[in-house]
């Protein structure tokens, strides 16, 4: 794929067509600007994040957006196939610069189920998993995975939404009564139908992500493994890196790189993964799921790497050499959720960079993310404690710090069984808001019947 010629596209490329106006998009868009392009944005909410940096077409104005633009490339990967294939399309006809990712990776993000095949076949372990067509499949599906089960619809969900856990028998009709509707596309949770899938329970002692970028020459560069704190599925806390992750960087990056290649992925991807034990106490990693496009668990790296996710997307979307992800100085991401603090309180902290996204206050809306950067890495947790204190919503921050060490035993564990009602609450909480403000990181309305993003995270 190397050519003497490698990057020819970045000279012709002055406008780059994002799908969605979030706050990614208004991150992207904010690394672009200094090299030199300019962004346009589909996204049907007109005051979204990325508004303030470009012009933003609604989805009936696909036609102008797609003339607006000589690249395209998306931060939200529910997006309608249908868009992504006909920019694909441009693309290979010649009449644009480029759709990247590829739709082949979106169309594996968003099934579960063929994700979790793809790990497999790619010699990257998961938990055991069944696809679910019935109440006979799944009592089967129990049987052969033995309980604790997750089960999930394969498409529409993320973040807890679309989730069951099963712990006893007696669940299994509830849980298939839940979720039962995903089969046959009826109900809000997917836009067809499709399986449901049940997972064995990862018993888990951290959840980490790797975040890496592919440029159009194939080459990878991954940031540093990172530890994230979820709370009711949505993220409130990342430390990078990881601490005490060190032996098990390398099986994340090749399962990341294996993963880039084998998609001949162009831009950012993250990879989410369960640190387990085996029967030994040794750590071994599961893959969970991937985010084709930047993502909440690398918005440090703005900061606290040589050069930062956005950067490095928009450096492989048109076509320009990648940039150095090593860490610049650890840091802590923390996550403002519906309300805004005092920003003079929080930028009073050493080291804390603060990035408003412009939104409206409203419950668990990520509206915000502070990256603490202290120049002592020992006041690092000092500076969380210190954020923490001024923020008015502290959902998730509040709990233990990051870990110091790879932790030695499950009593660490951040997902034991005690922990499943959460998985099941989850579901509920954010069944009763609008999914646009779950966890999303943007507002793009692609289609009526598919107001689901996996952003987590
Ligand atoms: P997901 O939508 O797959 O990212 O799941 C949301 C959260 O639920 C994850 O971040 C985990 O904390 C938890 N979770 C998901 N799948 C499993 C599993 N198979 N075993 C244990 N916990 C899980």
């Amino acid at each position: 794929m190397t050519t003497a010629n490698a990057y020819p596209t970045s000279q012709t490329i002055r406008t780059i067509g994002i799908l969605g106006g979030g706050q990614l998009g208004m991150m992207l868009a904010e690394a672009a600007m200094p090299l030199g392009y300019r962004c346009v944005f589909l996204e049907d909410s007109a005051d979204c994040p990325a508004s303030l940096y470009g012009q933003v077409y609604s989805s009936e104005h696909l036609d102008e957006f797609i003339a607006a633009a000589d690249v395209f490339t998306l931060e939200f990967e529910n997006t309608p196939t249908e868009t992504v294939d006909r920019l694909a399309n441009l693309a290979a006809s010649g009449q644009k610069q480029g759709m990247f990712p590829p739709p082949i990776a979106l169309d594996i993000a968003q099934d579960r189920l063929k994700e979790k095949q793809l790990f497999n076949d790619l010699d990257i372990a998961t938990v055991p998993f069944k696809a679910v067509n019935s109440l006979a499949e799944l009592q089967q599906a129990c049987q052969e995975l033995g309980l604790p089960i997750v089960l999930k619809t394969s498409r529409g969900g993320y973040d807890g939404k679309g989730q069951y856990v099963i712990r006893q028998d007696g669940d299994i009709k509830t849980a298939w009564q839940d979720l039962k509707d995903a089969v046959s596309g009826k109900g809000s949770l997917t836009p067809t139908p499709a399986p449901l899938i049940a997972e064995g329970f990862a018993n888990f002692s951290r959840e980490v992500s790797i975040i890496a970028a592919r440029a159009q020459d194939g080459t990878v560069r991954c940031y540093d493994l990172v530890e994230n704190h979820h709370d009711n599925g949505i993220l409130a806390k990342t430390r990078a890196p990881a601490i005490g992750t060190s032996h098990l960087f390398a099986k994340a990056q090749t399962s990341m790189t294996t993963l880039m290649n084998h998609l001949d992925y162009v831009g950012v991807m993250a990879l989410e993964l369960f640190v387990s034990k085996d029967a030994q106490g040794h750590d071994y990693l599961l893959a969970n799921e991937i985010a084709p496009r930047v993502h909440n668990s690398g918005h440090w790296s703005i900061e606290g790497a040589i050069t930062s996710q956005f950067e490095n997307h928009i450096r492989a979307v048109v076509g320009l050499p990648l940039g150095d992800t090593d860490n610049v100085h650890p840091a802590i991401l923390v996550n403002v959720l519906g309300q805004y603090p005092n920003i003079k309180d929080v930028l009073a902290i050493d080291g804390a960079h603060y990035h408003s996204y412009h939104k409206e206050e409203r419950a668990e809306r990520k509206i915000a993310h502070i990256t603490l950067m202290p120049n002592d890495v020992a006041d690092l947790e000092p500076a969380l404690a210190k954020l923490v204190a001024v923020l008015p919503n502290k959902v998730g921050l509040d709990k233990k710090a990051h870990s110091t060490s790879t932790p030695k035993d499950n009593t660490e564990s951040k997902a034991t069984i005690e922990d499943l009602p959460k998985i099941k609450q989850a579901q509920k909480v954010s069944q009763a808001k609008e999914p646009e403000d779950m966890t999303t990181e943007n507002n793009l309305k692609p289609n009526s019947h598919i107001k689901t993003n996996k952003d987590k995270k």
